[in-house]
């Protein structure tokens, strides 16, 4: 056998606890076939900050010496499973320490997996995911996206769901026994075992031929090389604002061209243009000044910006007026003030199709748990 190495791709602080407890996992299961292991979340993401995607990796080999020459390198440069416990990041993922935007499957090996947490079909999350000039398969645990991190840790099998179709699909990895054992043996609880079974039986991979998803590039940009280093630690400021729009009014803030953020998030606001009472709270209020103010004194919260963290739909005082809704649901980043502009009476009714959505489903963003608690704290009081 040669190594076998799997990489989790999760959103920071909010699912650590959930990419660790599925890379332990992976390194107890394999030595109980006598195999070596390892595991480790890549240190350039450290420290972590909220929702902000990152990885951690399992590496498992035959003996110690294959061990070690795959972790001379910073990370593994190929995986052969990538887990995705969070559908939004198949648009990419942008950590705190890259530069430009990575596909989801960069690092997924020709013939490897990407096993993805869902509720989406296959063909909306290969919609996102950049296309691959190799052929991948694709496993969908279908779920809700569970958030389990530092301060809260959501139990609802994610993990184990997620190593029983590892098992399946990965079979050179460990085998299901071993898998379950390691599971009994770290989580001491029948039902997960049980769980794991179950998401074996019911794993299935579609495959994802080459040129299939989106065609996009994503955005890169050149570092600097030793030779164009600047003496010192230079940290660039933004420019003050530049942006007034011609001569109709608005404002438009200078942004990070190298530092976009939109990877982060899990949720985005849309704005009921209609009924904002143009109070300015969003627009102070945005820690990633996201907000461009429109020439009628309306404020567009910039897609590319905006991190997901809600904060304008906690200070908006009009009901409604800004909703969080889920990412998912989305394939650009388009000004919704230039959709209103262009058609208002479209821009409305979809507006308020995915707010009444948002409100029939339990997704989080993780900041502020919106929709995803709040039935269980009811049933709990009643009970
Ligand atoms: S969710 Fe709202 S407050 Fe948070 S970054 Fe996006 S626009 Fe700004
Ligand atoms: S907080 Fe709400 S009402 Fe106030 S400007 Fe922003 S969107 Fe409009």
């Amino acid at each position: 056998m040669s190594t076998v190495a799997v990489e989790v791709v999760y959103r920071g602080i909010f699912q650590k606890t959930l990419a660790r407890n599925i890379v332990r996992t992976i390194v107890f299961a394999a030595r109980k076939e006598g195999k070596i292991g390892t595991a480790f979340g890549r240190y350039g993401d450290s420290p972590e900050r909220n929702g902000i995607p990152a990885k951690q990796f399992a590496v498992v080999a035959d003996d110690p010496e294959e061990l070690d020459e795959t972790l001379a390198r910073y990370e593994p440069t190929e995986v052969d499973v990538t887990i995705n416990v969070d559908d939004t990041l198949c648009k990419g993922v942008e950590s705190w320490a890259w530069y430009g935007l990575q596909p989801i499957n960069q690092l997924t090996k020709p013939d490897g997996t990407l096993i993805v947490t869902s509720w989406q079909d296959a063909d909306s999350l290969i919609r996102d995911m950049h296309q691959k000039d190799a052929p991948i398969g694709l496993s969908i645990v279908k779920g809700t996206v569970s958030f389990s991190g530092l301060w809260v840790y959501k139990d609802d099998h994610t993990d184990v769901r997620i190593l029983g179709t590892l098992a399946k699909v990965c079979p050179q990895l460990v085998s299901l026994e071993s898998m379950l054992e390691a599971i009994q043996e770290q989580m001491d609880n029948e039902t997960k075992v049980a769980s794991a079974q179950k998401s074996f039986d019911l794993a299935s991979v579609r495959p994802v031929e080459p040129g299939e998803g989106n065609p996009e590039t994503p955005y890169k940009f050149e570092l600097p090389g030793w030779k164009t280093m600047e003496e010192g630690v230079v940290i660039r400021g933004i420019e003050a604002g530049a942006g007034f729009r011609g001569g109709d009014g608005g404002y438009q803030p200078v942004r990070s061209e190298v530092f976009k953020k939109y990877s982060t998030r899990s949720m985005r606001p849309v704005i009921n243009f209609e009924t904002c009472i143009k109070c300015t709270l969003c627009w102070l209020q945005c820690p990633d000044t996201c907000f461009d103010v429109t020439p009628d004194g309306l404020y567009d919260a910039n897609m590319e910006s905006c991190c997901g963290c809600g904060v304008c739909e906690a200070v908006c005082p009009v009901p409604d007026c800004v909703t969080m809704v889920s990412e998912a649901d989305f394939e650009d980043n388009n000004s919704q003030y230039e959709m209103w502009q262009e058609d208002k009476q479209g821009y409305n009714s979809w507006m308020t199709a995915l707010v009444d959505k948002q409100k029939a489903e339990t997704r989080t963003h993780g900041f502020h748990h919106v929709g995803g608690y709040a039935e269980e704290i009811s049933e709990m009081t009643e009970a």
